[in-house]
């Protein structure tokens, strides 16, 4: 499968859709993260937060792939925000991760209420020039917390990770994204367990092309031009979730998957997230 890549505003390429690793033990990440690699993913997301940088570095590494077919993802924990902590932070993944650098290091939440994360936003800067993250983002920043980097910093992130997926479809960030040439990833893509699998419309498209609705939903982000990052541990579902891109949904298909909007998240809030 070849995935297509967006150019980031850090003139790096991103794979459009990659793996996430959220709530695999470590133990289990070597065999998970292979059996990606193995469907033909490149790119991977993890975090600190997710205790298995070690387990995913060792697949990254041992998969004979070249370091620059890869894609590698991680983030800062909200409790290392600030200047020197975040430093220290980076290095602490890196040595987990078992690489030299990243391709792309993110700001895991804002977490407003520590306000520290335009000081965390500088040590991220000096990561990216220091060449060992090739690019920097945040995640879970809403318009506001965006718009304070850019006031402060004048640096904007080369992504924005949030959660994005037919019930909660967030139009007004990925317009403000757009407008700053910050690319929008969504997490959760397939809405974890809030029933949009289940739902007639995704359903009615994905009979209509002979795709399942894990395949319609992804493909519904692909067009919009999101980036994605669905999570299984099933080797099926792994390799289901990557074959998106035989496919195109048309305007009737789009049109009704609109409509799905609840505004209903799966996750934390950012503004109360600390
Ligand atoms: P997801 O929308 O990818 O849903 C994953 C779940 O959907 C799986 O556990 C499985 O139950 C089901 N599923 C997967 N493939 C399927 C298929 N083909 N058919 C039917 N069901 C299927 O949600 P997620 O795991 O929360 O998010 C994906 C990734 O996003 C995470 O692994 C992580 O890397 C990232 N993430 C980031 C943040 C953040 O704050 N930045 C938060 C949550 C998740």
């Amino acid at each position: 499968t070849q995935v297509p890549t967006l150019l980031l505003n850090s003139g790096t390429e991103m794979p459009q859709l990659g793996f996430g690793v959220y709530q695999v033990p470590d133990d289990e990440a070597t065999a998970t993260v292979s059996a990606a690699l193995e469907a033909g993913y490149r790119s991977v997301d993890t975090a600190a937060l997710y205790g298995n940088e070690g387990g995913t570095g060792k697949a990254l590494r041992e998969s004979g792939i070249p370091r620059g077919e890869l894609f590698v993802t991680t983030k800062l924990w909200n409790t290392d925000q600030g200047h020197d902590t975040a430093l220290r932070a980076f290095d602490d993944s890196l040595e987990r991760l078992g690489l030299d650098y990243v391709d792309l290091y993110l700001v895991h939440w804002p977490a407003p209420g520590r306000d520290r994360y335009v000081q965390t936003w500088r040590a991220l800067a000096e990561i990216h020039d220091s060449g060992r993250a090739r690019a920097v983002g945040v995640s879970n920043f809403e318009t506001d917390h965006l718009q304070r980097l850019l006031d402060e910093t004048g640096v904007a992130p080369a992504v924005n990770q949030i959660e994005l997926h037919p019930r909660l479809q967030q139009p007004e960030l990925r317009r403000f994204d757009a407008e700053h040439r910050i690319a929008t990833e969504a997490w959760s893509p397939l809405g974890r367990g809030n029933g949009v699998l289940d739902d007639p419309a995704v359903r009615r498209a994905a009979a209509k092309h002979g795709k399942t609705p894990a395949q319609v939903v992804l493909r519904w982000h692909i067009q919009l031009g999101n980036v994605v990052i669905p999570k299984s541990v099933t080797p099926s579902r792994i390799k289901e979730n990557i074959d998106v891109f035989d496919f195109e949904l048309d305007g009737e298909d789009l049109r009704e998957i609109q409509r799905l909007e609840t505004g209903t998240r799966v996750g934390p809030d950012p503004r109360t997230m600390d």
